[in-house]
């Protein structure tokens, strides 16, 4: 049986952001989202190519035979809109190391979730109409991670923007949730080398005083993808 996607494009490149920074990565940028957050830093979402999931994994293992370390990073727009697609894309690709990250508001896919490497939980602040709303979020991802599932990490946009996240409100998740500092990684905004020079500073300060990890856009430092 033929599974049609909705892909936005499949590039390699190296992780910029997050836990797995600096590691050689097959990008597969899933079209749409679920979600319409004021500062979108994906606008590549809305490129839509209907394609097969066969013809996904073929271009997968092209990149693979010239970059065979890769690991092969899910991403959007909002991935798990299409997890059918997602786990046939994993079933033709075994032995492969896979990566995910989501907004984070599908969180019904347990038996998917288990079978990805590191799982990147990167909500925008637009997602949360409270903060009991945002603490019972990450409540719910800690819940399916302590079923189990230890690689679910978390990361938030820092700054004082509308839809970024404040220092106060990543403190009230450390003091109002069971999130470890040592999950979460705190990002500046900014999609290009002036607006990160500024943003990051700030950002690797509020870091420090919260004793969590920071992570850079180093694709975007590095002129890369
Ligand atoms: S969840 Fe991410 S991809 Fe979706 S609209 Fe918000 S920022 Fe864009």
């Amino acid at each position: 049986m033929k599974t049609m996607m909705n892909l936005s494009e499949i590039f390699y490149s190296l992780q910029g952001e997050g836990p797995a920074v600096g590691r050689p990565a097959i990008f597969v940028r899933l079209s749409k989202c679920n979600r319409s957050c004021k500062g979108c830093d994906s606008p590549q979402k809305d490129r839509v190519e209907e394609v097969e999931t066969s013809s996904v994994i073929s271009r997968i293992q092209n990149y693979l035979k010239t970059y065979p370390n890769s690991r092969i990073i899910f991403t959007g727009g909002e991935p798990l809109l299409q997890p059918t697609a997602i786990s046939e894309i994993m079933n033709g690709l075994p032995g492969q190391l896979f990566d995910i990250e989501t907004n984070g508001t599908i969180n019904n896919q347990e038996e998917l979730f288990k079978r990805f490497n590191i799982m990147v939980i990167s909500p925008k602040k637009d997602c949360f109409t409270s903060s009991k709303d945002r603490n019972e979020f990450i409540t719910n991802w800690l819940k399916i991670s302590d079923s189990g599932r230890k690689n679910i990490y978390f990361k938030f946009v820092v700054g004082n923007l509308p839809w970024a996240f404040l220092e106060a409100e990543i403190k009230d998740m450390f003091e109002n949730t069971s999130l470890n500092p040592s999950r979460t990684w705190l990002m500046p905004a900014g999609d290009n080398n002036q607006k990160l020079s500024i943003s990051g500073k700030n950002t690797w300060k509020v870091a420090c005083r919260l004793g969590c990890n920071y992570s850079d856009r180093l694709h975007i430092r590095c002129d890369g993808k």
